[in-house]
């Protein structure tokens, strides 16, 4: 593996040709730096001491980091590193646990409640992603590989003659890190940088922190970092692109901010201040900062939810009557349904579906039976989904697209998004069937199963909470240990194995990949 020219790197990141290929081949990105590339950016770093790795990826994709890793250098698995707990970065270090190593495995300290979050609320994260990614087979993961070592603020690790500095950072999540290599000028964001607008919106998902990582961003420009590299996307070389890309990130984020403070200490609204506030439109073009995950309208939502309470400024949402309650009173008035769906047809075809979905709400719950309100609930779905580029906002409006067309007696249409995967990767099948879910370490696509599987039991762990420097390997009594047990898997039924072979088909025939962070 030769060091460069990688498709991976740009020097010239506002002009790069995105979205970046969801998958390449592992290479060698930067001196002493294997890439391994499949929907997420993982790394691994050659030291005197063995080898640091920067996020271990998906549970599916453990086998192909594994093996590219062992292929590219046979250095004990020094130190592990989470630059925050999401399924895409935390949770692939099985394969090179199953093969004997025990890395030090280091996490900000909320780390820990975050998986303890996972395993509480594992339910709801399957829904929430089977909507995100219109993927009715997701299953969240229910396996943790916990940190070994936490920190809350900073951690200094010396690996060999190689200064690691973590540095705690809220941004995506409440344990974010980013890891600084001053000696080799490499810094490492985790998401802070993901090649789309800030995922700090997020809808469906936990608190988001846009003023602290606007903090994170400048912090990470004051480094003059010669490299930096991504959680997801490319690999920015040279000092000025990645100062550009950094500020030009805080400046997004900042002026959302900057409006919704304004106006919240103005005494408006929710309902005004969403209508009101706008993303920078000469940002928001740059190839970095293309609203294709979140939305700028959504951090606007994030931000109001952080700084007040839930209540949305109407007062009769205080104590509400049921929407079914509501549609009833508001169809009835109009004389019936068939007079609000010509309405909303009307609006669906003059192209104002924001409205034309609110018409379709109120007549599918007035009468859920009619099959004229799901005929247009369907059609404005539809539309509404072609119109975002948002991944985020075409989970919830394809899910409620195909809630309208399961009610007229309809398939479900399943859109992910265009896989840009390197064909030789599918051809291994080291790359991911959608988003990575799927990808078997057995050298072939499968699904994991359609319903929802019961949280496996894990023990709890309890790492060793004080932040240490030494960098000496330390696995003695490590509570991650309880996490390295198989975890109970659900039994294979004949259905379970038909629906498996149908999606299965389905996928090969059109492979596509979805977004889950
Ligand atoms: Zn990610």
């Amino acid at each position: 593996m030769t060091a460069s020219p990688s498709i991976m790197v740009t020097a010239t990141p506002e002009r790069a040709v995105v979205p970046p290929p969801r998958s390449v081949p592992a290479h060698e990105v930067a001196p002493q730096l294997l890439l391994h590339r499949v929907f997420v950016n993982t790394y691994a770093l050659r030291t005197d001491v063995g080898l640091l790795l920067i996020d271990p990826g998906l549970a599916q994709t453990t086998g192909s980091v594994h093996k590219a890793v062992r292929a590219w250098s046979d250095a004990p698995l020094h130190t592990a590193v989470y630059t925050h707990g999401h399924i895409d970065h935390a949770f692939g270090l099985q394969a090179f646990l199953d093969a004997g190593e025990r890395p030090q495995i280091i996490a900000q300290e909320n780390c820990v409640q975050h998986f303890q979050r996972y395993r509480l609320t594992h339910g709801l994260n399957t829904y929430i992603n089977r909507r995100q990614t219109g993927n009715p087979a997701f299953v969240f993961p229910d396996r943790f590989t916990w940190p070994t070592l936490t920190f809350r603020d900073s951690l200094v690790q010396h690996l060999g003659n190689i200064e690691a500095r973590y540095c705690a950072a809220k941004g995506e999540t409440d344990d974010h890190c980013y890891v600084w290599l001053p000696a080799l000028s490499y810094l490492f964001t985790g998401d802070l940088i993901l090649w789309v607008a800030p995922n700090c919106g997020n809808p469906q998902k936990v608190q988001r922190y846009p003023v602290e990582w606007v903090s994170a961003l400048e912090q990470m420009a004051a480094l003059g970092a010669e490299w930096l590299f991504p959680g997801h996307g490319y690999v920015i070389h040279g000092r000025r692109a990645v100062q550009t890309v950094l500020m030009d990130t805080a400046r997004y984020l900042q002026v959302i901010i900057d409006q919704v403070l304004t106006r919240m200490n103005a005494g408006q609204t929710p309902e005004e201040i969403f209508h009101a506030v706008e993303a920078d439109p000469d940002l928001s073009r740059r190839p970095y900062l293309l609203a294709r995950y979140d939305h700028p309208k959504f951090i606007v939502r994030n931000l109001m939810r952080q700084w007040g309470g839930w209540w949305n400024g109407n007062a009769a949402d205080l104590l509400p009557a049921t929407w079914e309650m509501q549609a009833r009173e508001i169809v009835g008035l109009t004389g019936g349904v068939a007079a609000v769906v010509a309405r909303g047809r009307r609006l669906l075809d003059q192209g104002d579906t924001a409205l034309a979905a609110h018409l379709a709400e109120w007549v599918t719950r007035a009468d859920p039976s009619d099959r004229s309100g799901q005929l247009l609930k369907r059609d404005v779905y539809a539309k509404r989904l072609e119109e975002v580029a948002s991944t985020m906002a075409q989970g919830i409006y394809r899910a409620a697209m195909n809630d309208a067309r399961v009610a007229l007696g309809e398939e479900p249409v399943l859109h992910p998004p265009p896989c840009r995967c390197d064909p030789r990767l599918h051809a291994s099948g080291e790359a991911p069937d959608r988003l990575g879910v799927g990808t078997g370490q057995r050298g072939r696509h499968r699904l994991t199963g359609p319903r929802l599987r019961r949280p496996a039991r894990v023990e709890e762990p309890v790492p060793r909470a004080s932040a240490r420097s030494d960098g000496e390997r330390s696995h003695r009594a490590s509570s991650g240990r309880a996490a390295l047990r198989p975890a109970a898997r659900m039994p294979s039924t004949s259905a379970y194995a038909r629906l498996r072979s149908v999606l299965r088909t389905w996928l090969m025939m059109r492979l596509r990949a979805a977004e889950v962070r």
